[in-house]
């Protein structure tokens, strides 16, 4: 039985307590909105990195990739317009000093000394009026008694120097996005890997942006990752009979909504958000985000936007060199129109978890599961030995982790009783549990043989099944290629007595 959506407390929590993510620097205090991957919490990024660049780039006979510097010549962000565009509105409280985004004080539940009510103060949720006096928000929405500023605009580009010497010169930017290097890059790419049109330069790394009210853990931080794709396409061709890129943009908003998809987020959970015209970017022809429904509410997972030639021309402009493509059946060179896929992976990487998290009932006990997909989740295979006492249990134990950990992710614990055991990999997604038990390798005092068979427990349904230790790799090979569990269980036996309860 389900008992409901997590939120954000609950895994902020769970994030902590089993080494997911944690607070950046804690033992100081904490650094703003920053926060450290754990060992779970770095598995699940780079599985999910590595399910993208798999999917995306390597499988795909249109698609290459680059990894490239995050500190760039201070004119790209000059050619890009971000020294002069990539900016937010700002307002602070004259009282008590807050900052706050423009745009983004009306979400925000506010303090209200309310007059009706001898000045009693209350805090009133996001955009609506006091109940007493029925007056709305004007002042701070933090303090609730100074007057807030005229927006001004805030470069929200990280700023830094190069080299020893802190002058104008050597002024540089931390990149505030990763897209810049593919269009930096499109004539080396184009002519080292000798692409036709259309194709695709794809890119996962860091990009820092000095948000103004960065915070709801690691949905919006100063540092953070994305996983970027520009795709070019020819802007004189025709793709069932429409222009190349209106084509392969829808293209790309189905192949990335379905991939979430097929990842684990419910379709409930996602929608499309078309931008509308006042508040496309300067570049864009079309954009449309990918919301997700995250525990503080429907907002942005990913954006898909036609860049036009915009960012090409741009660079061809500030840089004096071509950047144009020979388009050999027209005889003519074109600058190519681009399509941009650009996803957040710690946004992916919340999104994953609370869609993956649920509190079950099972027999009267409450039991926590990340159901999360065995190609996500950071450990596939836990190892536990039913008796730590039995050193051939350990033993044996201890040899299939190591012989399955050739291929996975797959650890070994004896810290606890097997129902603790299980409860701990339930509720950080680990997919399968392998228990060692006496019948597996016998009793030697009683003059019995094992019947060298372990229990595999499958995390969803609970259901377990003897398998022989020879075919553990082949077994765990279909499951983690994405065989559904009945496949398997259909072939062997259950246990004649059940480890422990489910
Ligand atoms: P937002 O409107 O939420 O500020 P954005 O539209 O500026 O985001 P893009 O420039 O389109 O974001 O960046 C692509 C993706 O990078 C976003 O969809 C998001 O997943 C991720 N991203 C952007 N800013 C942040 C941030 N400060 N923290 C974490 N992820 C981010």
């Amino acid at each position: 039985m389900s008992m409901g959506a997590p939120n954000m407390d609950v895994l902020v929590s769970l994030s902590k307590r089993r080494g997911f993510v944690f607070q950046s620097s804690e033992i100081y205090g904490g650094t703003g909105s920053c926060w450290d991957y754990g060992p779970l919490g770095v598995e699940l990024k780079n599985n999910i990195k590595r399910v993208w660049w798999r999917d995306f780039v390597q499988q795909r006979a249109d698609m290459v990739g680059i990894d490239a510097s995050i500190l760039m010549h201070a004119t790209v962000w000059k050619a890009s317009g971000h020294l002069d565009h990539f900016t937010d509105p700002m307002v602070d409280c004259r009282e008590c000093k807050h900052r706050f985004r423009a745009d983004h004080v009306d979400a925000l539940p506010w303090v209200h000394y309310c007059p009706a009510t001898k000045g009693n103060k209350f805090t009133i949720p996001a955009g609506e009026p006091c109940g007493h006096c029925g007056q709305r928000r004007t002042l701070c929405p933090n303090c609730g008694k100074g007057e807030l500023t005229a927006p001004r605009q805030f470069n929200l580009m990280f700023k830094t120097f190069m080299g020893p010497v802190e002058e104008d010169a050597a002024v540089t930017y931390l990149r505030p996005e990763t897209a810049q290097a593919m269009f930096v890059n499109f004539d080396n790419v184009l002519q080292s890997m000798r692409l036709k049109l259309p194709f695709g330069i794809a890119q996962a790394g860091r990009s820092f942006r000095n948000e103004i009210t960065p915070g709801n853990f690691i949905f919006r931080t100063r540092e953070f990752e994305q996983m970027e794709i520009e795709f070019f396409v020819n802007p004189n061709d025709r793709v069932d009979g429409r222009p190349a890129d209106e084509y392969w943009h829808d293209r790309w908003i189905e192949d990335c909504m379905a991939w979430f998809r097929r990842y684990g987020l419910s379709a409930e959970n996602l929608r499309l958000r078309e931008h509308e015209r006042d508040e496309l970017a300067h570049y864009a022809k079309r954009t449309v985000d990918i919301e997700y429904r995250f525990p503080i509410g429907w907002s942005e997972l990913m954006g898909i936007a036609n860049r036009t030639d915009f960012d090409l021309k741009q660079h061809a402009k500030w840089s004096g060199k071509s950047l144009t493509y020979f388009d050999d059946e027209r005889k003519e060179h074109v600058v190519p129109f681009v399509v941009e896929p650009a996803a957040g992976v710690d946004r992916a990487l919340l999104a994953f978890m609370a869609d993956a998290y649920r509190e079950e009932e099972v027999r009267g006990e409450k039991r926590v599961v990340l159901k999360l997909h065995p190609e996500l989740a950071p450990i596939k295979v836990a190892v536990l030995p039913l008796l730590k006492k039995r050193e051939d249990i350990v033993r044996t134990a201890h040899a299939i982790r190591a012989d399955l950990a050739k291929h996975w992710r797959v650890v070994y614990d004896d810290t606890a009783a097997i129902g603790r055991l299980y409860r701990r990999q339930d509720e950080v997604g680990t997919p399968y549990c392998v228990t060692v038990d006496v019948q597996t390798v016998g009793d030697r005092e009683r003059g019995e043989t094992g019947d060298l068979r372990v229990t595999i427990r499958d995390r969803d349904s609970m259901e377990q099944v003897r398998v022989p230790i020879a075919e553990l790799g082949a077994v765990f090979r279909e499951l983690l290629d994405g065989a559904p569990w009945s496949q398997v269980s259909g072939r062997y036996p259950a246990p004649v007595t059940k480890a422990s309860g489910p």
